[in-house]
């Protein structure tokens, strides 16, 4: 291992001559933020990290009024089997286990860990349903619940389920597929996305709320995720590059999020632990075994990894060469962002794919930059070439009146543009029943703000002579 990883562990000479810089008692076993550790100071620290997110009164063990006003905490921890969210399940579950002991058995909450099974779908190397009954004996007699979730559940019943189309001009269209003779599963929506970062945007949509359901079902107030700073600095960026920037300032910071008519804590109580801390401590606390992993190997060609794959990549590249201060600026920076300013005399709407708000017409803005038309046809070749690539490519949907207009955000654009044509795209739309979008008001695609992207991308002939003048 590279001197210049975050954390560097001591060989035996150098343990034995390196006391602990906190209980000055053992050896330190590894350096980590200019710091010397031990075994048992080193995930001490990690655990005192979490009590810091996490110092409310409510998640502490209470006694009688308070519990008759207030009733029992319960927490949902959002559990993908990765380190990091197995990190937290050991964190939380002490916590558990140490509030039972010196309060004879009770506990400052009631702890459930929700799995949403990817099996089927990562190709995982252990079946989650055996891990979590071996991990949580663990920490007995501490009483943790836990709930392995199908992600087809997604979709309760084909009725939900619109077809949707994007057309050239980035307005999108939907139309109910009762009456069609085909069901469809999760997978096969899946199936209809052109590419797997779709697939990665889509499956980020489904599972915020599957996790955000059960926590409704199950009365829950607050939501963990295990997410260290360097994934919530990935987020950041991965977010960014999918034209999500609008929602950053929610899926990184600890908020709290209204699901029908329930308020949700959404906490991240790893936010000041590295990736490269949480692999050491899952090391050193034996959880490894528990580790869910997928079997797929990750292509080593850029264009078949997700937009993820590669912000996980370059994130982990900085670490290696001693950059991974740069995971907490990236944090830093995206923890200042709000949410954006909306015209305030416009009524803000919501995307109807993914649901969040569209405070300006991301279709406005496209028509206004893009130019989306084919060059007209001029030759006979060219004609050929068109009629063998239309029989190909099947006779697209005719759009009638059975089609109506849906509210689509930029982010899902992205996501949906080159969805075939002919098959077009299904989802469970949110919201059905919402006002038109023509008729609101939307901020003012000026030809000012039109001319400066344009002058932005173009490049100008001053320049190309400069270089050929070198
Ligand atoms: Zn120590
Ligand atoms: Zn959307």
């Amino acid at each position: 291992m590279s001197d210049n990883q975050p954390v560097k562990y001591l060989d035996e000479e150098e343990s034995s001559s390196s006391p602990c810089q906190r209980c000055k008692v053992e050896n330190a076993i590894l350096i980590t933020r200019k710091e010397k550790f031990c075994q048992n100071c080193f995930i001490r620290f990690i655990r005192g990290k979490q009590r810091k997110q996490m110092q409310d009164d409510k998640y502490k063990v209470k006694y009688g009024p308070f519990i008759e006003r207030h009733g029992q905490q319960k927490v949902l921890l959002a559990l993908s089997g990765g380190e990091s969210s197995v990190v937290l399940l050991d964190v939380m579950a002490s916590l558990l286990q140490e509030q039972f002991e010196a309060h004879n058995g009770k506990q400052g909450f009631e702890l459930i860990i929700l799995n949403l099974d990817e099996f089927d779908l990562n190709h995982l190397n252990k079946k989650v349903g055996e891990i979590l009954p071996l991990l949580i004996k663990r920490y007995s007699p501490a009483n943790i619940q836990y709930k392995v979730l199908a992600l087809n559940s997604y979709i309760l019943d084909d009725s939900i389920l619109d077809k949707i189309v994007l057309n050239d001009d980035f307005t999108g269209l939907s139309s109910t597929i009762i009456g069609s003779d085909k069901s469809y599963t999760l997978f096969d929506i899946l199936e209809l996305c052109p590419n797997k970062s779709s697939v990665e945007d889509l499956l980020t949509i489904i599972y915020n709320e599957l996790i955000l359901r059960t926590a409704y079902l199950e009365k829950c107030q607050t939501i963990i995720y295990g997410h260290s700073m360097t994934r919530i600095a990935n987020e950041i960026i991965a977010l960014t590059v999918k034209g999500r920037g609008s929602i950053i300032y929610e899926a990184i910071s600890d908020h709290s999020k209204t699901y029908k008519d329930q308020q949700f804590q959404i906490l991240f109580p790893l936010r000041d632990v590295l990736y490269a801390e949480i692999i050491s401590y899952c090391k050193l606390t034996n959880m490894d075994e528990f580790i869910l992993q997928s079997t797929i190997p990750k292509s080593k060609i850029n264009k078949n990894l997700t937009i993820r794959d590669l912000t996980t990549r370059y994130f982990s590249q900085l670490d290696a060469t001693g950059y991974a201060s740069t995971a907490s600026t990236v944090v830093k920076t995206g923890e200042k962002l709000g949410a954006p300013k909306s015209d305030s005399t416009s009524l803000v709407t919501h995307c109807q794919v993914c649901g969040v708000e569209i405070y300006q017409d991301p279709g406005n803005w496209l028509r206004n930059i893009t130019v989306n038309k084919a060059a007209p046809i001029e030759t006979e070749e060219e004609k050929e070439y068109l009629e063998s690539y239309k029989a190909s490519i099947g006779e697209p949907e005719i759009i009638d009146d059975r089609y109506k207009s849906v509210h689509i955000c930029y982010g899902c654009i992205v996501t949906l543009g080159g969805v075939n044509s002919v098959s077009g795209f299904v989802w469970p739309l949110k919201d059905k029943n919402t006002d038109h979008f023509e008729s609101q008001p939307y901020l003012v695609d000026s030809e000012v703000e039109k001319q400066k992207i344009l002058d932005e991308f173009i490049l100008t002939n001053d320049e190309d002579e400069d270089d050929d003048n070198e």
